[in-house]
C-alpha cells in the first residue's frame, strides 16, 4: 500500500478512514489480491458493461475462496464499509460497484465441475455464461442461461434467469439445486430445499440481498449439442404481417421452440445485404432445441413468411447459438432499458410496439418480445421469490448509444415515454435483472408481487443491518403491503 490511510465510503454515507495496518490485516487473511487504484488488475476489476455507470470503488478484493469472502464480509461489517459484489459486471444498473466502497470481484472464482451422471454442475460465482455452457455441453448437457455469453452467471441466476430453454425448464432458479453462501454474520451456509430453506427460497429471485454466493449447483438437461436456429429478418414494412404471425404461432409453439422477435435497424454486418444496412427490420432470433427430425414442422410458420432479407437459420452447435448475439451488445456503450412481463400478445400491444418503433429516434434501439411461458407457468406463484409465474412474454424498449452521443438525454427520455405506452399491457410484473438505476422500491415491489413481504422477513433474519445494500435493495425496514 502506498499511503498510510485511505478513505472509504461507509454504509450510512459517512467516510471511514482505514490505516495501512488495518488493510494489511485484511490482506494477510486472504489469498486473493487486495487492490488500490493503479494496481495491476485494477482497471479490469472495476470495468462494468454499461458505460453509463460512472462509479468507482476505493478498494477491490479479488477473493479466490469462500474463506476470503468470509474475511472480507467480516471486515466490511466491522468497519461499517459500503460493500458491493461483482459477478460478471453485466448488470445494467451497475450494482456491482458502490461509489467509494469495497468491491468483491469474484472473477477469479471461475471453476465449473460437471457430474454428468448426476446431471449436476457446480459453478463458481465468477463464471460467465460461456464457461458453464462450455463445460456442460462437453457432455451434451445444459441448464437455463441467457443469450449473451459474456453475462455473469451469478447476477443472472440470483435475479431469476431466462433464456432459450426457459419454456422447457423454467427460470434459471427453477434449476438451481443448492448454493453455498456467506451471510452477513460471516457464516458459510449451504442452502437448498431442505437446509436453510427460507434463505434458498429468497435467493431464488431475491437476488443479492442475502449474502455472497460462493457456489451454485445447477440441475442439467440433455440439450443439443446440435440445435437448429439463428437469425431471420424481413423489412419493417411487413411488420403487421410478421407480428400477427408471431402472435399466432407462439400460441401453439412446442416448448422446444423459443423465438425472440425484435424490431431494430439492420447492422452493417457482412451477413446483411448492403442495401439494408441501417434500415428498419423485423428480426427473429430462433432456437429449436428439440428432435432435429421435427424442425420442419416446428419452424413451418416462420418459413411460411417467405422472402426474408436475412436467413441464417441452420443446424449449429447450441454453444454457438448461445454466443452469436454477443457483438450486438458491446461493453462500454451506454444502455438504458425498460421492460415488462406480458400475459398475452394483444392486438393493441402489437400495434403499439409497431408504432413505437416507427417513431423511435434512437438508431441503435431494439423493441420486441421474448416468448416465455411453458414450464415457468407450471410452478406455484411462491415457488422461489422470482414469482411472475403468469409471464408468457417479456417486452422491452432497449436503447443503446455511444458514450459521446449528443442526443443522449432525448434518447433516454424517449425510452421512458415509450415504456409508459407499453405499461398498460403488463402483468404488473417486471424482470429485476433488467431494472435501471433510476428504478426504486416502487418498482422493486411489483417485481416480486405477493412474495415481497416474505422477502423482507428473510432479509430481517439474515441481514438485519442491510450490509448487502448495493443492489436492487430489499430493505429490512420495508413496510408490509
Ligand atoms: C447484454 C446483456 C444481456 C443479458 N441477457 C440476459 C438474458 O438473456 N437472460 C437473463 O436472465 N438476463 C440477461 N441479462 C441480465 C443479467 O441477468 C443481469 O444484468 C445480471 O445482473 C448480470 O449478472 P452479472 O453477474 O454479470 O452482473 P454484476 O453486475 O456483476 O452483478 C449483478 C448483481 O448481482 C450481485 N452479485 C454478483 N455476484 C454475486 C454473488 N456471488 N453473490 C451475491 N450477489 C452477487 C451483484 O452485487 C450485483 O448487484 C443480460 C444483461 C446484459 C447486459
Amino acid at each position: 500500500m502506498s499511503t498510510s490511510t485511505i478513505e472509504i465510503a461507509g454504509r450510512e454515507g459517512e467516510r471511514v478512514r482505514l490505516t495501512s495496518e488495518q488493510l494489511a490485516e485484511l490482506a494477510v487473511r486472504v489469498e486473493g489480491p487486495l487492490l488500490r487504484p493503479g494496481d495491476d488488475g485494477w482497471d479490469e476489476a472495476v470495468l462494468v458493461w454499461n458505460g453509463m455507470v460512472a462509479r468507482t470503488p476505493a478498494l477491490v478484493l479479488r477473493p479466490t475462496t469462500a474463506h476470503d469472502v468470509v474475511a472480507a464480509v467480516g471486515f466490511a461489517r466491522d468497519h461499517g464499509l459500503l460493500l458491493s459484489i461483482k459477478g460478471g459486471g453485466h448488470n445494467i444498473a451497475g450494482t456491482a460497484i458502490a461509489e467509494g466502497g469495497l468491491m468483491l470481484d469474484k472473477s477469479p472464482m471461475r471453476h465449473v465441475t460437471v457430474e454428468p451422471d448426476a446431471r449436476l454442475a457446480h459453478v463458481g460465482p465468477g463464471c460467465l455464461l460461456k464457461h458453464v455452457d462450455q463445460a456442460t455441453q462437453a457432455h451434451g448437457l445444459a441448464t437455463v442461461l441467457g443469450f449473451i455469453s459474456e453475462t455473469g452467471v451469478a447476477g443472472l441466476t440470483l435475479g431469476g434467469g431466462l433464456g432459450y430453454l426457459t419454456r422447457r425448464f423454467g427460470w434459471t432458479v427453477d434449476n438451481l439445486e443448492e448454493v453455498e453462501i456467506v451471510t452477513a454474520d460471516g457464516n458459510i451456509r449451504t442452502a437448498n430445499r431442505e437446509e436453510n430453506a427460507d434463505l434458498f427460497w429468497a435467493i431464488r429471485g431475491g437476488g443479492d440481498n442475502f449474502g455472497v454466493v460462493t457456489r451454485f449447483t445447477f440441475r442439467l438437461h440433455e440439450v443439443g449439442p446440435t440445435v437448429y436456429g439463428g437469425l431471420i429478418a424481413w423489412p419493417f414494412e411487413r411488420a403487421d404481417e410478421i407480428l400477427r404471425a408471431y402472435q399466432t404461432f407462439t400460441a401453439e409453439a412446442p416448448r422446444e421452440l423459443a423465438v425472440w422477435l425484435v424490431l431494430l435497424r439492420a447492422p452493417a454486418a457482412p451477413f446483411v445485404p448492403e442495401e439494408w444496412h441501417g434500415k428498419r427490420i423485423c428480426a427473429m432470433s430462433v432456437c429449436y432445441s428439440g428432435d432435429l427430425d421435427d424442425v420442419d414442422e416446428a419452424l413451418a410458420p416462420i418459413w411460411a413468411l417467405r422472402d426474408p432479407i436475412v436467413d441464417l437459420l441452420r443446424q449449429q452447435p447450441y454453444i454457438q447459438l448461445q454466443s452469436y448475439l454477443d457483438a450486438t451488445e458491446p461493453k462500454g456503450n451506454h444502455y438504458y432499458w425498460k421492460t415488462e412481463y406480458l400475459a398475452e400478445l394483444s392486438d393493441d400491444s402489437l400495434s403499439t410496439t409497431r408504432d413505437l418503433f416507427a417513431e423511435c429516434p434512437i438508431p441503435e434501439a431494439q423493441i420486441g418480445f421474448l416468448h416465455l411461458g411453458g414450464a415457468l407457468n407450471e410452478h406455484a406463484w411462491d415457488d422461489g421469490a422470482v414469482g411472475n409465474r403468469d409471464a408468457r412474454f417479456a417486452t422491452g424498449v432497449n436503447g443503446m448509444w455511444e458514450p459521446d452521443e449528443p442526443n443522449a438525454d432525448t434518447f433516454r427520455q424517449w425510452v421512458h415515454e415509450a415504456w409508459q405506452r407499453l405499461r398498460p399491457f403488463s402483468t404488473g410484473g417486471n424482470y429485476i435483472n433488467f431494472q435501471t438505476a433510476d428504478e426504486d422500491e416502487a418498482r422493486i415491489r411489483p417485481t416480486y408481487g405477493a412474495n415481497f413481504d416474505r422477502l423482507v422477513q428473510v432479509k430481517r433474519k439474515y441481514d438485519p443491518d442491510n450490509l448487502f445494500r448495493a443492489n436492487r435493495n430489499i430493505r429490512p425496514q420495508a413496510r408490509a403491503g
